[in-house]
């Protein structure tokens, strides 16, 4: 399946050159993540999939057509690497990381700027999910070394009024 990760395509070429210029920094193609994402946001907990609309059978897109010979072979093929996509998927969230797909009809020219310009918003709606996420574990984390100093003092509070007697 060297076809859909090839390293870096045009279009995925061309998504990286217009996050970059709207400020965005990355990481591409990190082994480390399950289906190594093309583009990977860190800062926002979010990875970027580009996905190449016959390998990955884009639903109702006319760039996924079903060849006429070996059809039977190319649809289990197809519905193979859809199931794989949604595994990685599954895992990626299971990490707490947020998955956009991208599908590469919508990387082309009539449609760029729009793609970008929807990329860009989920970016940000889950930098911004993530970082209050991060927030709420902060004051949780707080609010229980709280609670446990106060313990403490009631207790050694408590032993030195049994001193007493
Ligand atoms: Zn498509």
């Amino acid at each position: 399946m060297s076809a859909i990760h090839s390293s870096s395509t045009k279009p995925e070429l061309k998504l990286r050159r217009a996050l970059w210029s709207l400020g965005f920094r990355y990481r591409v193609n990190e082994k480390r993540l399950p289906g190594k994402p093309d583009i990977v946001l860190p800062k926002y907990r979010t990875v970027v999939f580009i996905h190449g609309c016959f390998w990955h059978g884009h639903k109702d897109c006319k760039y996924y057509t079903v060849p006429k010979t070996n059809t039977a072979f190319w649809t289990a093929k197809v519905a193979r690497n859809q199931e794989r996509d949604q595994e990685e998927w599954r895992q990626l969230e299971a990490k707490g990381w947020s998955v956009i797909i991208v599908w590469e009809c919508e990387l082309k020219k009539a449609a760029f700027e729009e793609t970008v310009g929807r990329v860009r918003d989920e970016i940000l709606l889950n930098g911004e999910a993530y970082r209050s996420e991060q927030e709420e574990r902060r004051l949780f984390r707080e609010a229980w070394r709280h609670m446990r100093k106060i313990q403490r003092e009631r207790e050694s509070a408590l032993k030195a009024e049994l001193r007493k007697g």
